[in-house]
């Protein structure tokens, strides 16, 4: 008895459709790295055929796409960093990043066999991965002139505070990567499901949601529910024993937490090792009939304790929803101090999948 994972690809597809809402004007990739953000790369792949493409971080995970039989572009987001790998982007198709000199290097010194699509990639502030401002206009030219690259070089950048509609750095980012995208005339990308929610000037010819296609906000302070999204993921698990224990009866490991008076205290079958996170502290909701009831105590590997004083009807065998459909997973990652991204991709092997269509 462990916990289950429902991926609602109904709601999946409302998601597309509600970023395809947002941004009427551009084409849509349609974001599935490290495992469709926990969610399945297939099984996410094969149900947004309304995607116009698909990205994911790496060319293993581009080549997986394309061996299960997919045939949409695929843009690899981080491009190739090998040899092996630049001729795997060229024998099966993949639309590549390029970022760095490295990969300049590599295409000028290894020739494939098929061109491959390049989408230069400007860093505009997020100092992560693409050429600095300074370096942009060689690489340009590098690429519109060899013979490994597709025609139409395209340009994109990535937002590195799109949560936070106050921080002044989208708008840097905006005026940065503009200079270049009016002078190279060319298809351009910017927007990530931030982006897409809530800066509209960054919605350009192609956007790249990832996050809210899956349900949930990357806004700050925000659920999914708030922008018009429906919970992909439901992770769900049963009450597996209840217990009675007298005033001062410390529950679980180290005994962190002491029960205030007599009460029932029950034992859920879901703990970190699904990806239910440790750091969520006494007091974080889990749904039980309905309700949100207090998680109790510290997380262990398979199990989680809850305060059943408000819940005098509850008994063994009953399911609660530990995050998804009537509990958003933010409010989890809140509490645990992380963000939604991380609880989603951190869902383990031993976790059942089911997928239903609501
Ligand atoms: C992961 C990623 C995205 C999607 O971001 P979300 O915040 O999940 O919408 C878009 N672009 C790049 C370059 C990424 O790495």
């Amino acid at each position: 008895m462990g916990p289950t994972a429902l991926i609602d690809l109904s709601a999946l597809r409302f998601n597309l459709q509600r970023a395809a809402q947002l941004a009427p004007n551009s084409r849509l990739y349609a974001v599935i790295k490290a495992n469709a953000y926990g969610h399945g790369l297939l099984r996410v792949a094969r149900a947004l055929t309304a995607a116009d493409a698909l990205a994911v971080a790496r060319v293993e995970e581009g080549v997986q796409l394309r061996q299960a039989g997919v045939t949409r572009p695929i843009l690899v987001l981080e491009g190739f960093f090998t040899i092996d790998e630049l001729e795997a982007a060229s024998c099966y198709q993949l639309e590549v990043a390029i970022q760095q000199p490295e990969q300049i290097k590599l295409l000028r010194d290894h020739p494939i066999s098929q061109p491959i699509t390049c989408w230069l990639k400007i860093d505009t502030g997020m100092h992560r991965l693409g050429f600095q401002p300074d370096d942009v206009e060689a690489a340009w030219a590098f690429l519109n002139n060899h013979s490994s690259v597709s025609k139409e070089v395209r340009v994109m950048t990535h937002l590195s505070s799109g949560d936070d509609l106050s921080d002044p750095a989208t708008g840097q980012q905006l005026g940065c990567f503009q200079a270049f995208s009016e002078r190279f005339k060319t298809a351009t990308s910017i927007a990530n499901s931030a982006g897409i929610i809530a800066w509209p000037d960054t919605r350009t010819d192609w956007a790249r949601p990832g996050i809210m296609l899956y349900g949930a906000s990357p806004m700050l302070g925000r659920t999914g529910l708030d922008e018009g999204l429906k919970p992909v993921m439901t992770l769900k698990s049963r009450i597996i024993a209840i217990n009675r224990f007298s005033k001062g009866s410390p529950i679980g490991y180290s005994g962190s937490w002491v029960c205030p008076e007599d009460m029932r205290v029950a034992v859920v079958a879901a703990g970190y090792g699904d990806g239910y996170p440790r750091h969520a502290p006494s007091g974080t909701p889990v749904l039980l009939n309905q309700q949100q009831v207090p998680l109790i105590g510290r997380v262990s590997m398979d199990m989680l304790n809850l305060d059943l004083r408000s819940q005098p009807e509850a008994q063994v065998g009953d399911e609660v929803t530990l995050w998804g459909e009537g509990l958003p997973a933010e409010l989890i990652a809140e509490q645990a101090g992380t963000i939604a991204y991380e609880l989603f991709c951190g869902v383990t092997q031993r976790v059942e999948f089911q997928e239903i269509a609501s």
